[in-house]
C-alpha cells in the first residue's frame, strides 16, 4: 500500500533503554472499520483528518498499518492496586506508537488500546471490547470539554473480531492521545528494582515532558514532586467540582502529567453522596467520591518514596526533603476545591465564611438526595433571576434552603462588579450536562447492536456541556428510578 499521509512519529520512549518497555507487534485486525474520528483533535495535532480515507484511518488506528519508522512498544510499569503492590503490570493491552508534536509545540503520546497481547499481558487477551472503548472515548472527551485535564480520544475502530467477555463482544481499539503515559507506577517499577540510573532517567524525562510551572524548588527532583503534588491537587479538585468518580485510582492510573488517565469503571454522580461508589470491583469503597482527595495523597506518598534515592544520599535527609512538599497537598487541594466551589456559587472574591457556606449547601444536598449537576444549574438560574421560585425542584426542606439562600444572596451582595456577573461566572462553572450513566449505557447498548446514532448524539451533547439546547434536554435529567445505573465495570 501507498505510504500513509501521516506525520512521522517521534520514538523518544522507544529509544530509552530496554528496561523501560518491550517491543510489540500489533495483532492484525481482520476487518478494521473506523467508528469515530476526532477531527478537532486531529487538527490540534496538525493532522488534516481528510488527508486519509476512512479505510486508511482504520488501518492506522487498528495498528494494521504503521507510520514510517514506528517501533511500537508496551511500556513497563508497576503499581499499587487497591493498596496492594504489584511489581510488574505494564501495558498488557496497549502500545505506544510514538510521540507527536501538537500545534502548541507540546509532545503527546499516541497509544493504541486493545491492539493485542504484549509481554505484559499475563493472562489477559490484550483486547478491548466495543463498549468500554466507546465509553472511554465519550467520557474523556466530555472531561476535556468540561475543562478538566485528561487523555484524549483520537479515534475508535472496530476490529472485526469477537472478544470473549461475560458474553462475546465486538472487539475495538481506542487511539488515545496523552501528554504522556508516565505513571506513579512507572517510578515504582524502577524503585522496586532499585534501578537508580533508570529512576533518574525517568525523572529527567518527566521534567522534560511536564516542566514544573512554579519555580519554588531549587532542586530538580524536589521540583518534580512539587509539580506532581500541584497537578494532582488541581485535577482531583476539578473532579470533585463536577461530581466525577474515577473508580480505580491505583498508582498505575495516576499520571505525572496531571491528566485523568484510565476510564474504566468511572461515573458521574447523579445524586450527591460523598460515599458514592460505582465500580463493581471497589468492594470497600476505597475510591468513593469523597475519598478521592485522600487517595490522591496516598498515591503521591508512593511517588515520594520512589524519589527518595534521588533526593539525598542520606536516607533521613531525603525524607526531610520530601515531607514538607508532600504535606502541602491537603492545603493545595483545599485551595483548588474552594476556588472551584466559589465559582460554582458565582463568587470571585474570598471570605472566611465561604467554606462553611459551601459545606452547608452540600450537607443540605446530601439530606435532600439532590442531583449534583441540576442543583448547581438551579442556583445558576436563581443568581440570574431573583424572581425564580426558590428551592430546587423536589426539595422537601424549603425553609432550610430559603435560609441558606439568604446567606448566599447577602454574600453575593458583597461581590465586586455588576449584579449580573455571578450568573455569568456560574454559567461557565456549572455544566448543564455531564455524561450520565444511564444515557451512556443506553447509547453503548445501541452501539453494540450496530447502531452508532445514539452514541454520536450523546457525544455531541456532552462535548458542549455548558450549552442549553432543546434537542439535548433529554440528556440533562437524572435517571428515573427504573433507569438508574449503580454499577460500572472495568471492561
Ligand atoms: P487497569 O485496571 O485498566 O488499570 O489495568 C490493570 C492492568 O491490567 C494493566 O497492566 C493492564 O494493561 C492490564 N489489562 C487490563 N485488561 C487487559 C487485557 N484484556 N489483556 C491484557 N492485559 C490487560
Ligand atoms: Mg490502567
Ligand atoms: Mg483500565
Amino acid at each position: 500500500p501507498a505510504p500513509l499521509a501521516f506525520p512521522a512519529l517521534e520514538q523518544i520512549y522507544a529509544h530509552l533503554p530496554r528496561g523501560f518497555h518491550a517491543p510489540v507487534t500489533p495483532a492484525r485486525a481482520p476487518a478494521p472499520r473506523l467508528l469515530v474520528l476526532n477531527t478537532a483533535l486531529c487538527r490540534d495535532l496538525g493532522i488534516d483528518p481528510g488527508a486519509l480515507t476512512a479505510q486508511a484511518w482504520a488501518g492506522l488506528l487498528s495498528g494494521n498499518r504503521l507510520p514510517r519508522g514506528t517501533e511500537p512498544v508496551a511500556m513497563a510499569y508497576a503499581g499499587h492496586q487497591f493498596g496492594q503492590f504489584v511489581p510488574q503490570l505494564g501495558d498488557g493491552r496497549a502500545l505506544l506508537l510514538g510521540e507527536i508534536w501538537d500545534a502548541d509545540g507540546g509532545l503527546r503520546d499516541l497509544h493504541l488500546k486493545g491492539a493485542g497481547r504484549t509481554p505484559f499481558s499475563r493472562t489477559g487477551d490484550g483486547r478491548a471490547a466495543l463498549g468500554p472503548v466507546l465509553r472511554e472515548y465519550l467520557v474523556s472527551e466530555a472531561m476535556h470539554a468540561l475543562g478538566i485535564p485528561t487523555t484524549r480520544a483520537l479515534g475508535a475502530v472496530a476490529t472485526g473480531e469477537t472478544v470473549a467477555r461475560d458474553t462475546p463482544q465486538p472487539g475495538a481499539i481506542l487511539a488515545r492521545v496523552a501528554a504522556s503515559h508516565i505513571r506513579v507506577g512507572t517510578f515504582e517499577y524502577f524503585a522496586a528494582r532499585q534501578d537508580i540510573p533508570a529512576l533518574r532517567q525517568l525523572a529527567d524525562l518527566t521534567l522534560a515532558r511536564h516542566p514544573p510551572r512554579e519555580a519554588t524548588e531549587d532542586h530538580p527532583y524536589r521540583a518534580l514532586l512539587a509539580s506532581a503534588v500541584e497537578r494532582q491537587a488541581r485535577l482531583v479538585a476539578q473532579w470533585m467540582c463536577v461530581g466525577f468518580v474515577h473508580g480505580v485510582m491505583n498508582t498505575d492510573n495516576t499520571a505525572l502529567s496531571g491528566e485523568t488517565l484510565d476510564y474504566g469503571p468511572c461515573a458521574f454522580l447523579d445524586v450527591y453522596r460523598p460515599g458514592a461508589v460505582f465500580s463493581s470491583i471497589d468492594h470497600h469503597g476505597r475510591y468513593a467520591y469523597g475519598n478521592q482527595p485522600r487517595m490522591a495523597e496516598w498515591n503521591l506518598t508512593r511517588l515520594a518514596e520512589c524519589l527518595l534515592p534521588l533526593m539525598d544520599p542520606d536516607p533521613q535527609r531525603a525524607v526531610d526533603r520530601v515531607m514538607p512538599i508532600l504535606e502541602r497537598f491537603p492545603e493545595r487541594i483545599g485551595d483548588y476545591w474552594l476556588e472551584g466551589m466559589r465559582r460554582k456559587l458565582g463568587l470571585e472574591g474570598a471570605e472566611a465564611e465561604d467554606a462553611p457556606l459551601i459545606r452547608d449547601l452540600l450537607e443540605l444536598m446530601e439530606r435532600e438526595e439532590a442531583d449534583f449537576t441540576l442543583t448547581f444549574r438551579h442556583l445558576t438560574t436563581l443568581a440570574g433571576d431573583p424572581e425564580h421560585p426558590a428551592a430546587p425542584p423536589g426539595w422537601s426542606r424549603g425553609e432550610a434552603f430559603a435560609s441558606w439562600r439568604d446567606r448566599w444572596q447577602r454574600r453575593l451582595g458583597r461581590e465586586p462588579g455588576d449584579a449580573a456577573r455571578p450568573a455569568r461566572i456560574m454559567a461557565r462553572a456549572n455544566p448543564v450536562r455531564i455524561p450520565r450513566n444511564h444515557r451512556l449505557e443506553q447509547a453503548l447498548e445501541s452501539a453494540r447492536a450496530g447502531n452508532l446514532g445514539p452514541f454520536m448524539n450523546l457525544l455531541e451533547a456532552v462535548t458542549h456541556p455548558f450549552e442549553d439546547r432543546p434537542q439535548w434536554a433529554v440528556f440533562d435529567t437524572p435517571p428515573e428510578p427504573g433507569e438508574r445505573v449503580t454499577r460500572t465495570f472495568c471492561g
